[in-house]
Parts: structure tokens; C-alpha cells; sequence
């Protein structure tokens, strides 16, 4: 399986990091060798002294597709989760300015959180999702899909141009602002309005 992250999906990270508003959705992938296991803490690596966390909205998909016009992009999917797309930002940082793919900064081992699956039945609308990630127990992130410049279906379509979905693969939705660095005994918690669908401990 595969992760497919998006990137620059919230107008508020955009300034943030001071990107130009994109006329397409950024895109890249992250291997499965970067989820992080169950009940395993996050280990920083080596190579970055800036991790940051990203929390986003997943999107399991349950069925094979490609070209998938928007409007049967819902029949794809039936969980939806929180995770974070951590990233090496001064790794990432170097690459970018050097116009270098960004894989080294984002699809390391253990750079993908995945949180508890809840089937998409329980949510009344899939783009009015409330969100929040807490870094020890104060909040660092918020969001709401209904944010999103792209939201769940259109990203659906979009990849599906270019990558044949699989079942079981895993839609990283993009970070909306506030993300910003963790370090060794932090405590990361991820809630989908009040449902806390993952902890994390940075060591
Ligand atoms: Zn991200």
C-alpha cells in the first residue's frame, strides 16, 4: 500500500511557510516502511535537528480506482482518521532550495502517524471534520475540512490521475497552521472533535 500526502491545502499554512497559492494540489508519497507501528513512540532521527509535526485528516481507500471523477469519489472511501506527516523541515528546507525531490525530509521510517479508523457513516458531512493535535496537552494545530482549498472528493479525482488507487491505501489531506518542532518526551495527541484517535511520545 501506499500513502498519498498532500501538500499546501490550507490557505493559513501556505503563509505560513510562505508558499505560493498553488493551481494544483502539491503531491508526493510516502512508502509504507514510514508508518509508524503501533504503540511505538517516534524516534527523531539523526540526520534532522527541526522535526516538525503536520496533523491532517486521512482517507482509507477501499476500492481499486483510477480516473475517478469527483462526483463517485465517495463510493472510494469509507474511514476516515487523523495522522501527522512528520517532517525534517531543515532536510526539507536544503532540498527544496536545491530543487531536489523532498523524500529524505518526509517518507523516513516512522514519518507517518496513523490513528484510529472511524467508518465515514459517522459523520454527517466529510467536509465539515473538526480537528485538533495537542503537543502535552495544550493545543498546537486546529482545522476543519471545510478549510481545505481541495477537499476529500476532489483530491480523489485529482490523484486518481495519476496514481491507481489501491485497497487499503491512505490519503494524507494536508496540515492546516501552527506546525512547529517536537522534541525528545513531548506528547503528541490528535482528536477528531473530541475522539482522540492517537498519542504519540517523541524520544
Ligand atoms: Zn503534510
Amino acid at each position: 500500500m501506499k500513502l498519498i500526502c498532500i501538500g499546501r491545502n490550507y490557505t493559513d499554512h501556505i503563509e505560513e511557510l510562505e508558499n505560493e497559492k498553488p493551481t494544483d494540489p502539491v503531491v508526493f508519497l510516502k512508502p509504507d516502511t514510514s508508518i509508524l507501528l503501533k504503540k511505538q513512540p517516534f524516534f527523531i532521527p539523526d540526520f534532522s535537528n527541526d522535526i516538525h509535526h503536520e496533523v491532517e485528516v486521512l482517507v482509507k481507500i477501499k476500492k481499486v480506482g483510477k480516473y475517478i471523477e469527483q462526483k463517485f469519489a465517495h463510493k472510494y472511501y469509507d474511514e476516515i482518521s487523523l495522522g501527522i506527516d512528520f517532517t525534517a523541515r531543515d532536510l526539507q528546507s536544503s532540498l527544496k532550495k536545491k530543487g531536489l525531490p523532498w523524500e529524505k525530509a518526509k517518507a523516513f521510517d516512522g514519518a507517518a502517524v496513523i490513528g484510529k479508523w472511524i467508518p465515514k457513516e459517522e459523520f454527517s458531512n466529510v467536509d465539515n471534520i473538526d480537528f485538533h493535535l495537542e503537543k502535552n496537552e495544550e493545543i498546537v494545530q486546529q482545522g476543519n475540512t471545510k478549510l481545505m482549498l481541495w477537499k476529500i472528493d476532489e483530491l480523489i479525482e485529482y490523484v486518481s490521475k495519476y496514481f491507481t488507487l489501491k485497497i487499503g491505501d491512505v490519503i494524507f489531506t494536508g496540515t492546516p497552521a501552527g506546525v512547529g518542532s517536537v522534541k525528545p518526551d513531548d506528547i503528541l495527541t490528535g482528536y477528531i472533535s473530541d475522539k482522540q484517535l492517537f498519542s504519540i511520545k517523541i524520544k
